[in-house]
């Protein structure tokens, strides 16, 4: 490494420690013990305020979508732009790190695009919404974004906290939401996409490598396996002659366990949902509600885990004189990221000269979305102890340095080659 490249690291990592700094202050978080914003509260106008101002210093305009997500671009709109960032919404017990530190590692690789005299066209985007914790819809700011919602969708969208649309919210905070589909031109306009973001698990931190390329991400099922049982005395009733929903439940948990391990190809599955009917220690449970989540890059092993976790659960409550149902909520395919952007990617992370690791990403994130558009790219840095989703979340700003100066060479090269 030069000189001049450890200085630029150097210079990188205390910008985006002291930008993580300021969005961890009281103004930018409505609790005390966490960082808590979400879509239309001050903290995230306020978060949202602080962005603008730093984008306008270095030249860039700054726009919001008709739902209130940030764009911010150094070209005029209509002209193609390399597109980066993530979100800063939070968790509602969330840390500093997550989507954020990929929304200041964009705004870091701005500052390095004009510092090193390259003005390649960027636009950066902060996803309304990304976690969910305003209006209980994961990738909300993303999915609108990408149209992949519907006008019926949108208007059943309520907020926890009082219960109000997402329409009343938008309109209250200046917005037009009723004009949603008009976001979809800041998609229009890029020619890729690579958003940063903390890998939130622990492979990295494992390996103690600071950089991870995605290669993909994991698509995922989610639904409710409803067993049928025989609720009976718990003192009374012999062993044999039981229908206990709690044993169906128990031995479909551990085979989900088996399937998805030897379905291998980072395939995994949890039960992360488990009730029992009427739920009293006295009484032989007749009937149980257990959620399954099943998750991976490649959709055929998650199709064979669903298929066989099914038949399994079925076959269990029939073989006790009961029966199981299943009911899916939701499918996604995996979402493979491009190859040229990868491949960008790979070549700047191996001129940058420090260890890292093509992985896939086990979360969802807005990238999923942009995908269905545009050619799109995904880095990690890792966590400590892969912590995430809490106040505890710990990432480096050195890595995010790491992060940025790959992006912004990976960008000159996808550029410089269309
Ligand atoms: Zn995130």
């Amino acid at each position: 490494m030069s000189d001049l490249q450890f200085d630029a690291r150097l210079r990188s990592t205390g910008r985006i420690a002291a930008d993580i700094d300021v969005l961890s202050g009281p103004r930018y978080t409505s609790a005390d013990h966490a960082i808590r914003r979400y879509a239309y509260v001050p903290e995230y106008g306020a978060t949202l305020d602080f962005l603008a101002t730093e984008f306008r210093a270095l030249g860039f305009t700054v726009e919001h979508d008709p739902v209130g997500t940030f764009v911010a671009r150094n070209r005029q709109s209509g002209t193609p732009v390399f597109g980066i960032g993530s979100h800063c919404d939070s968790n509602r017990n969330g840390g500093a790190y997550d989507g954020t530190l990929g929304v200041v590692t964009a705004l870091e690789i701005c500052r390095m695009n004009r510092e090193q005299g390259l003005d390649h066209p960027l636009q950066v985007i902060a996803f309304l919404e990304e976690e969910g914790s305003g209006f209980g819809q994961m990738l909300l700011g993303s999915r609108i974004m990408a149209g992949l919602i519907s006008d019926d969708e949108l208007a059943q969208i309520r907020a926890i906290d009082d219960e109000r649309t997402f329409f009343e919210h938008a309109r209250d905070a200046g917005y037009a939401p009723e004009d949603w589909r008009a976001s979809g031109r800041f998609l229009d306009d890029l020619v890729g996409w690579i958003e940063i973001h903390i890998e939130q698990g622990r492979v990295l931190h494992d390996a103690d490598e600071p950089i991870g390329l995605v290669t993909a991400i994991a698509g995922y099922e989610h639904g409710d396996v409803t067993i049928e049982g025989r609720a009976d005395h718990a003192g009374a009733t012999p062993m044999r002659m039981r229908v206990d929903a709690a044993l169906v439940a128990a031995e479909t948990t551990v085979e989900l366990e088996r399937l998805a391990i030897a379905a291998g190809r980072g395939t995994v599955g949890t039960v992360g949902e488990l009730t029992l009917e009427p739920g009293w220690i006295n009484v032989v449970p007749g009937g149980a509600r257990m959620s399954l989540d099943v998750r991976g890059t490649d959709d055929e092993a998650v199709a064979v885990v669903m298929r066989d976790i099914v038949a399994f659960a079925e076959r269990s409550a029939l073989g006790r004189g009961g029966q199981a149902v299943y009911r899916r909520r939701v499918h996604v395919p995996a979402t493979p990221m491009d190859t040229s952007i990868l491949d960008a990617l790979h070549a700047a992370a191996e001129r940058c000269g420090e260890p890292f690791r093509a992985m896939p990403s086990g979360a969802a994130h807005d990238t999923m979305c942009v995908a269905a558009h545009r050619p799109t790219g995904m880095v990690f840095v890792p966590c400590d102890e892969g912590i995430s989703h809490s106040p505890l979340e710990r990432a480096h700003p050195s890595d995010a340095a790491l992060a940025a100066e790959i992006t912004l060479d990976a960008i000159g090269a996808l550029i410089g080659r269309a």
